[in-house]
């Protein structure tokens, strides 16, 4: 990582996600090795990782840790406005599936549980304030399609193929 970024191995994490995922698929490797041996109290201060790295028979303290980037936040989404309305009328959007432009493309820890909250709360707002509105059900008329789940897998592995 020093290589990459001055903050080396401190780097905002989709940088070093992303260069995890390059030397990867150079390597043609499943996993890259995380050195923590140099990490003081290991066990107390990671007691769940050091746990769950001894069940699997490795000792943080003195092995590397084979380690890869996993997804844990999708940004992007259905794009909605300050209120949560999409662009379909009576449609509102919120959470992970929401597009609300209270994210850059490294969404800050935490803020992601903080924006449910505060976008289903002026949802309902909202809703309450316009109830007359949804007394009738809306149809667009447009034909829906579902997507075949058999494809996620090949859509996840192009995702990360092409993460830039
Ligand atoms: C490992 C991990 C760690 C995270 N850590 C943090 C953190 O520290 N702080 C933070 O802010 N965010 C964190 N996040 C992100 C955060 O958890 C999510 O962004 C947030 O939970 C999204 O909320 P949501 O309500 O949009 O979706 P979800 O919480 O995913 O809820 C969607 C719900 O819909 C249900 N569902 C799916 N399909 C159907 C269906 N067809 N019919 C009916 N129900 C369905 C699912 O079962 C689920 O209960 C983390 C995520 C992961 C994976």
């Amino acid at each position: 990582m020093k290589r990459i970024h001055p903050l080396a191995d401190l780097a905002p994490r989709d940088i070093v996600a992303k260069e995890i995922s390059r030397q990867m698929l150079n390597s043609e490797s499943k996993y890259v090795w995380l050195d923590a041996t140099n990490v003081k109290d290991f066990e107390e201060r990671f007691p769940t990782i050091f746990a769950s790295c001894m069940k699997y028979g490795i000792d943080p303290r003195k092995d590397y840790i084979p380690v890869s980037p996993a997804s844990h936040y999708a940004s992007g989404g259905v794009r909605v406005d300050l209120n949560g309305h999409s662009t379909v009328k009576g449609l509102y959007v919120c959470g992970e599936s929401a597009c609300t432009g209270a994210h850059g493309a490294n969404r800050l820890a935490s803020n992601s549980l903080l924006e449910g909250l505060v976008f289903a709360a002026r949802i309902a707002e909202d809703i309450a304030n316009n109830l007359a509105e949804f007394s009738e059900p809306y149809e667009s008329g447009e034909p829906t399609i579902l997507l075949d789940p058999v494809i996620r897998n090949a859509i996840q592995q192009a995702m990360s193929r092409g993460a830039e």
